[in-house]
């Protein structure tokens, strides 16, 4: 390497922090990237957790995007499968994929299509996710609540409620009625504190496109079948997903990086900036117990601001507002079992019948956990023998240090396993594996110092050579490509002339 090229220090292997490192390279802009992950692994919150040939995600990961560029990068990884599945094939399906692409039968690399479906179990009673008018739903609710309900989401149209919160925002777009069954105790449930306290920007940037009018007209118009409406981003009913996890992607992504003049260290956590006049001129990280220090020109992170600011010096409430940023942790269950009681309720076809469902929302009052992750609706290629074992998680939203996130592994999997013989998932001696898979700052949330979050921004903008990128790098709830859209956008932006993605 010339001693003059120019370093960009990315900090985090994760969606984002990988996006920017291959659009350095693609461009040929002569800019090396050189990336730290604490971890063993890349992937950071989309990366696939392995036993062998067997593969959880933390929490499913559904590749969906509008963006074309980023759509293409997936694909340029992972081609879209051409032909059958395995469950297709055994199930007897017969389902159309495009003419291009690979046979997932005979290669790896490549990315499946698969089948949404999701449901939420509340009052004993499972209702489709989103929500459909059919006789079903109404049947479920009974019809004194579906009247009410009708009548309280008419008055939302019409008396609205200035938004200071996500109960007020879900108010405006569901009504009362519907807001009380399926979103206010769900709400406190995922982030642990009530929708009154919550935010209204968390349901602008993430359910703003939602509205229950287009969902209920969706419905109606694909029972009437006359009619293309484009379909609302929360109602897909595809998406792609890695043959063998979403790690998988992130892997090519890394093995591309390398190969291009690229760097990824691993086991390596930033602990600090070094500072020069004003100007961040390399980084101190912590790799195998020892300090190492690197210099660079352009520092990107991708890591929660919390920590970043940690390793600045900053005045006393810039810092104290980033470092009590608020986030939501998480806790995944998982079982191998040999056995899944749950049964199809629809006409698309199922190995063995099960449930085809990749997410069941459990919304009763009594369960603690929070959703049903179905692995084997996500790959069959990532359970072992699909056609008798299952890979099933519970997931929990907790916070570090709370009462359930300090209990023993062991006390977790017997309260877990509690759970899915009350929803008759499967017996306790159907277990062949178990495993808690802990994760920090899962979720960047919206009360306390987020409101204090622009100050904060605004004073590391002040370090023109530090970028932030992705979901807690920026402390905004993204997605996958959303991460990586931000990531392309600063790379492009310090190899200058170029148009950003949106
Ligand atoms: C349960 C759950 C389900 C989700 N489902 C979906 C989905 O279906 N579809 C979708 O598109 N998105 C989904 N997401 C969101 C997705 O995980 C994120 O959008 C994406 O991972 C963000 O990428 P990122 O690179 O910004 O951050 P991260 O993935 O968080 O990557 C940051 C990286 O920085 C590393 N790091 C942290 N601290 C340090 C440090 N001090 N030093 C060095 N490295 C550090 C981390 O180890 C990590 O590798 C889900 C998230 C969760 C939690």
């Amino acid at each position: 390497m010339d001693k003059n090229t120019k370093i960009a220090l990315i900090i985090g292997a994760g969606p984002a922090g990988l996006a920017t490192a291959y659009e350095l390279l693609k461009n040929n802009s002569g800019i090396r990237p050189v990336i730290i992950e604490k971890l063993d692994c890349v992937g950071g919150l989309s990366r696939t957790v392995y036993d062998g040939n067997l593969g959880v995600d933390i929490g499913g990961h559904r590749l969906f995007t509008k963006n074309k560029y980023v759509q293409d990068i997936w694909n340029e990884f992972l081609p879209v499968q051409n032909s059958p599945s395995i469950d297709d094939i055994y199930c007897e399906r017969e389902i159309e994929y495009p003419k291009i692409g690979c046979d997932p039968n005979k290669t790896d690399d490549v990315m499946l299509i698969r089948k949404r479906y999701s449901t939420i179990i509340y009052d004993g009673k499972t209702f489709q996710y989103p929500i459909k008018l059919n006789l079903e739903t109404l049947s479920n609710l009974g019809f004194k609540t579906s009247f009410c309900a009708g009548l309280s989401y008419i008055k939302s149209l019409f008396v609205k409620r200035k938004e200071n919160s996500l109960e007020d925002f879900l108010i405006n777009r569901f009504g009362l009625v519907l807001y009380s069954i399926f979103f206010k105790s769900y709400t406190k449930k995922v982030w642990g504190r009530d929708a009154s306290l919550i935010s209204s920007c968390w349901g602008h940037q993430r359910i703003r496109k939602l509205s229950l009018f287009k969902t209920l007209l969706n419905a109606l118009v694909s029972k009437l079948n006359f009619l293309k409406f484009s379909k609302e981003t929360s109602l897909i009913d595809e998406f792609y997903y890695p043959k063998l996890g979403c790690s998988q992607l992130w892997e090519k992504m890394a093995k591309y990086i390398v190969n291009n003049g690229g760097k990824i260290i691993l086991n390596s956590e930033f602990v600090d900036f070094i500072i020069k006049d004003r100007k961040i001129i390399g980084v101190r990280y912590k790799n195998n117990g020892e300090i190492n220090e690197i210099a660079a020109n352009y520092f990107i992170s991708s890591i929660p601001i919390a920590d970043l600011v940690k390793g600045i010096d900053a005045p006393y409430d810039i810092k104290q507002n980033a470092i009590n940023l608020p986030y939501r942790d998480y806790i995944l269950v998982s079982f191998y079992t040999d056995a899944f009681n749950l049964k199809n309720n629809t006409d698309y076809k199922t190995v063995n019948n099960a449930a085809p469902e990749c997410w069941i929302y459990l919304q009763q009052k009594d369960a603690i956990a929070s959703r049903i992750q179905i692995m084997n609706n996500w790959s069959p290629y990532l359970v072992g023998d699909f056609r008798k074992n299952y890979l099933i998680s519970l997931e929990y939203f907790v916070n570090q240090n709370d009462d359930f996130w300090n209990l023993s592994d062991e006390k977790i999997i017997e309260i877990a396993s509690f759970e899915c013989e009350k929803y008759n998932l499967f017996r306790k001696n159907n277990i062949i594996k178990s495993a808690v898979i802990r994760e920090l700052k899962a979720y960047p949330a919206y009360w306390g110092t987020y409101f204090e979050l622009e100050n904060t921004k605004k004073f590391l903008s002040g370090f023109n050579n530090l970028y932030l990128i992705g979901r807690n790098g920026q402390h905004c709830y993204n997605n996958m490509d959303e991460a990586m859209i931000s990531g392309i956008n600063v790379a492009r932006k310090i190899i200058g002339g170029f148009d950003y993605e949106k």
